[in-house]
């Protein structure tokens, strides 16, 4: 009877997002990532080009109200400069008045080794165009064999938290996330998490791996092993919040009501993908 009681009957908030891609395509080849196509710089090389700023203009003024936090990432291009995407966030931050989370360290340092800037005056332009916060970067597991096994172009581990670090300085506060997966086991975890706590984080991401969405008849599964993912997180980070970022087509009513009693303080549904 107690237990019940103590059973929460509402959800932690859910905070709808818009997600803006500048590209779906990126030569890093992280293994399991859609947006890795690999692109030699060959000067007859066709890459595509990133999302127009009108377009993103354009689309964005049809913004549903709801929105409440705008992220913007994309895939590593080497086609645009740094500007354009300043210039992005720009175009965003005139439009909307709530909080931009823009790109991650892994963008923050392909611009720094392309351009040859440092990394704080770039943060700073970010901070400057509009941005209110560093993403947490596609699947970034800060456990050092598992990104040599299935991205072995990305920055080491300890360099990518590092970066991450710097936005406290800059005002851009950073956030990291944790992929919930049955492909990392409960050792991965436990290294990642370790690796997080030695960290500051304003806030951490959990990401429900799309096989989720593919196939459902694993949710009751998922859910279950998902709750113990949240609980062990709050264990560990005990005082940064957690957001669940729903799968495509969103979590249940129930299923939202178990991870808050396991320890999310909040969801990420994504209302519109503005994508090129
Ligand atoms: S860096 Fe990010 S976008 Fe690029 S392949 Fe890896 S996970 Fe995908």
């Amino acid at each position: 009877m107690e237990a019940l009681q103590n059973y929460p009957l509402e959800p932690a908030p859910i905070t709808g997002v818009v997600k803006i891609t500048t590209t779906r395509h990126c030569w890093m080849q992280c293994r399991f990532c859609d947006f890795s196509h690999f692109t030699p710089v060959l000067y007859d090389t066709k890459v595509p080009s990133c999302l127009p700023l009108e377009d993103a203009e354009s689309r964005l003024a049809q913004m549903p109200s709801a929105v409440g936090l705008i992220k913007i990432r994309g895939g590593l291009s080497f086609r645009e400069p740094f500007t354009y995407f300043r210039s992005l966030v720009k175009t965003v931050a005139d439009g909307f008045r709530g909080p931009i989370q823009a790109f991650s360290p892994i963008e923050v340092n392909q611009w720094h080794r392309v351009e040859q800037r440092p990394v704080r005056e770039l943060l700073a332009e970010l901070k400057w165009a509009g941005a209110t916060g560093l993403g947490p970067g596609g699947s970034e597991i800060l456990m050092q064999s598992w990104r040599d096994r299935l991205s072995p172009h990305r920055i080491e581990a300890t360099a990518w938290a590092s970066l991450a670090q710097l936005g406290w300085e800059i005002g851009l506060p950073p956030s990291a996330m944790i992929l919930a997966g049955q492909w990392l086991s409960e050792s991965d975890i436990k290294s990642h998490l370790q690796m997080l706590s030695a960290y500051s984080w304003h806030h951490i991401e959990v990401k429900v791996f799309r096989a989720v969405a593919m196939q459902p008849e694993l949710e009751a599964m998922h859910i279950l092993s998902l709750c113990r993912l949240v609980s062990e997180t709050r264990d560990t980070l005990t005082d940064t919040p957690i957001y669940v970022n729903e799968p495509p087509g969103g979590l249940s009513h129930d299923a939202r009501i178990l991870l808050s009693r396991s320890g999310a303080d909040g969801f990420y549904t994504t209302l519109e993908a503005i994508e090129p």
